[in-house]
């Protein structure tokens, strides 16, 4: 490959946008193929009545280690939420915090009736494992809750906790997901916040999409199907290239490349709600979880107690995560009275804004066979394929995906220009 070369990089999600904008700093030629309207595939915000929604509740983990080196953290304008969380139970909220940046509840938060003391020192020793640089031997993967309960975690601490805690992460309340998603994820909580950006979540692939001139980008435009080096668009129109990149998620990839191997992988869901509220009912930046079993809620949150352009002056912006897909007349009417159980009298007066219902929120990612880390792409029949789907589901999965599969390309093009 030359730097003349055309790379097409199918897919403007955080995958396709990272690997477009490192070719094209790096001097090649790429144009990004999308088929929606707008860039950053899972990561979009919309605008209604003033209020910034994101598609379905998202955090960016502000220690994301490749993320931080790549994007403009500065420019973001990140906000953060308070090292802790609120666990609704029965009648009520207890509040467990980071004990560690929040010294002021190291004598209430051990005596919280969210697991036992033992617990607590528990959380305590793997935060220092979790910090500790040089610890770095990959354990056996096997599913969260597996992990959780050998690591000696009672089951009121499971349940109580890490099932809400951890189910709004993964989307799933089983833990099943791999136990190394759960140390990374605890280790990003560990050592940083989970922050939105003061702008909305969009601002991240925004942020990258400026990075890349116009002719570079072209929305609306539908990959039907790939044959080695071309694609043919729905339009009937078809492209060359010299390279082309997959960046789409596994079950779009799977119908647009022939034979490409392996089960689709299965999805994660999510509905989101949001509402307009007179008055933030936390009136803090917090996380309040459903710590019980039954319950459709799983994790609420005031986005304009984070961050205030969320919402318009004088009014408050509530998220609410309910996993799983949910539909019909009742499931509303259901959520409020859930909703008036945490928060009382006040739910009455709260606007329904918008409800996402999101199919595709997650790959599954279920424990992972051998000992070796996942490669962040896949190669096949010379086509590139990469997404959150080869990686870890989040931000910095997506990107590492997108970066790595750059990196290839530029030193596959360094090689034969030596040679
Ligand atoms: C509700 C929700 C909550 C989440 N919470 C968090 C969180 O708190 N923290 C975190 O780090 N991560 C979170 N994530 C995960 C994170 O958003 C994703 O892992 C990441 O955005 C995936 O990026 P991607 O580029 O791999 O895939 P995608 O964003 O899916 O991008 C793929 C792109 O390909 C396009 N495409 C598909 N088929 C074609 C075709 N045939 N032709 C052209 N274009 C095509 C799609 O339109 C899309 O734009 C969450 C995701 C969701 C949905």
């Amino acid at each position: 490959m030359s730097a003349e070369d055309k790379i097409l990089i199918v897919g403007g999600g955080l995958a396709g946008l990272a690997c477009a904008v490192r070719l094209h700093e790096a001097g090649k030629a790429v144009v990004l193929l999308e088929s929606s309207d707008e860039l950053g595939g899972r990561v979009v915000s919309r605008i209604k009545e003033g209020f910034i929604l994101d598609r379905g509740f998202q955090v960016y983990l502000s220690t994301y280690p490749e993320a931080a080196k790549f994007l403009d953290l500065e420019a973001l304008d990140l906000k953060a939420f308070r090292p802790g969380a609120l666990i609704f139970q029965g009648s009520g909220f207890h509040r467990l915090m980071d004990v560690f940046r929040c010294p002021q509840y190291a004598l209430s938060t051990p005596f919280q009736p969210i697991g036992n003391l033992w617990d607590k020192l528990l959380v305590g020793k793997l935060r220092l494992e979790a910090l500790n640089p040089w610890k770095k031997t990959l354990r056996e993967d096997t599913s969260t809750e597996s992990y959780l309960r050998s690591y000696g975690f009672s089951e009121r601490m499971i349940n109580g906790f890490f099932r809400a805690f951890y189910g709004g992460i993964f989307l799933e309340r089983e833990l099943r997901t791999s136990s190394r998603m759960f140390e990374f994820t605890f280790r990003m909580f560990a050592k940083g916040k989970a922050t939105v950006p003061a702008k909305g979540m969009q601002e991240i692939p925004r942020q990258l999409a400026a990075r890349l001139p116009r002719e570079a980008i072209r929305t609306n435009t539908t990959v039907d199907s790939i044959e080695s080096t071309r694609v043919s668009l729905s339009d009937g129109d078809t492209i060359n290239a010299d390279r082309i990149v997959v960046a789409t998620d596994a079950e779009s990839a799977a119908k647009i490349v022939p034979g490409l191997k392996g089960d689709p992988v299965p999805w994660r869901s999510v509905t989101g709600l949001y509402y307009s509220a007179p008055h933030s009912p936390l009136k803090e930046a917090i996380i309040a979880l459903n710590g019980e079993a039954n319950g459709l809620v799983n994790n609420v949150c005031a986005l304009s107690d984070v961050a205030p352009n969320y919402a318009p002056d004088g009014r408050a912006l509530i998220s609410v995560s309910v996993l799983g897909l949910h539909h019909g007349e009742q499931f509303e009417d259901t959520i409020l009275r859930e909703l008036q159980q945490w928060f009382g009298e006040q739910v009455q007066l709260w606007e329904h804004l918008h409800t996402d219902r999101i199919r595709r929120a997650l790959p599954e990612q279920i424990p992972h066979e051998g000992a070796e880390e996942k490669e962040a792409f896949r190669h096949h029949d010379g086509l590139l394929i990469c997404g959150d789907h080869c990686t870890s589901a989040s931000i910095e999965g997506a990107l590492v995906s997108g970066l790595r599969t750059a990196g290839f390309i530029i030193k596959e093009s360094r090689r034969t220009k030596r040679q």
